[in-house]
């Protein structure tokens, strides 16, 4: 009866957690920022109530999915295999303070494996024999919102949530790190399709051509092929999945007085 409470209680968190997040970069992205996005639209077309409402119903059991597995490695369902700890001396190496910085760089490791994941993940449920079953709900919004960030197929979702008992076999993480991990992965899922572009001009060249903007992803969207990565773009440089019009597509939104991705200039592409 006790774990079934605490397992309420794991769905309670991440729900106020996940609508926390997308409610705030909603607001950030529409209403703060606003004046200074508002050449920024990356898609003419608007978002239906239609859409949203299904995408928020699949966004709960998301939440669900994502929950159960966070319940299920609190009480060590996947014991002895996973590496969590609660002690955050365990890997300070008597060094006074450690112990945190162990914490930040568990974090960095993470998000750089979870990043490797997502991009093979997700090739994976684009092959024919997975995506009708597991990633074609994503897709069915072509135009993304920021409630489109956790809008999948149970399949998919599953997929998504069997990351953190893997990540748990080769990398040590206190639930510090876990909490800090799932909310940067949320903010930076919320941020990718918020249909707005709120990176800077100039975030195609240098270190910054590696981060992953909104225009990224929302290709990936448009035309349901090519940038498949998620927080970093090496993995699509480096697989050649990049999209050809990706770079020109950011520089035209990004550009003083020009806004919206015309794909008719890119068609066939
Ligand atoms: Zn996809
Ligand atoms: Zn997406």
């Amino acid at each position: 009866m006790e774990s079934l409470s605490i397992w309420a209680a794991f769905i309670a968190h991440d729900l106020s957690q996940f609508v926390t997040i997308v409610g705030l970069i909603y607001v950030i992205v529409n209403v703060i920022m606003a004046a200074w996005l508002k050449n920024r639209k990356i898609q003419p077309a608007g978002v239906t109530y239609k859409q949203v409402r299904r995408e928020l119903s699949y966004s709960f059991l998301t939440v669900v999915i994502f929950s159960s597995m966070g319940w299920l490695v609190h009480y060590g369902f996947f014991r002895p295999f996973m590496l969590l700890y609660t002690d955050i001396h365990t890997y300070s190496f008597g060094i006074p303070g450690f112990g945190w910085f162990y914490v930040g760089l568990s974090l960095i490791a993470t998000i750089v494996v979870h990043d490797a994941y997502f991009y093979w993940m997700h090739r994976l449920m684009h092959h024919r024999l997975l995506y009708r079953h597991v990633h074609r709900l994503h897709h069915r919004s072509i135009t993304p919102a920021p409630t489109t960030a956790y809008a999948f197929a149970p399949g998919e979702a599953l997929l998504h949530a069997a990351f953190l008992p893997l990540i748990l076999l080769i990398v040590p993480l206190h639930p510090v790190a876990i909490g800090l991990f799932t909310m940067v992965m949320i903010a930076r899922n919320t941020l990718a399709h918020t249909g707005i572009e709120v990176f800077p001009a100039g975030f195609v060249t240098g270190v910054y051509r590696w981060n992953t903007t909104v225009t990224h992803h929302d290709l990936h969207h448009l035309h349901g092929a090519g940038n498949y990565g998620f927080y970093f773009t090496w993995w699509d440089r480096m697989m050649r999945t990049e999209r050809k019009d990706y770079e020109s597509s950011f520089r035209k939104i990004t550009e003083a007085g020009t806004n919206q991705y015309d794909a008719s200039r890119v068609a066939g592409s």
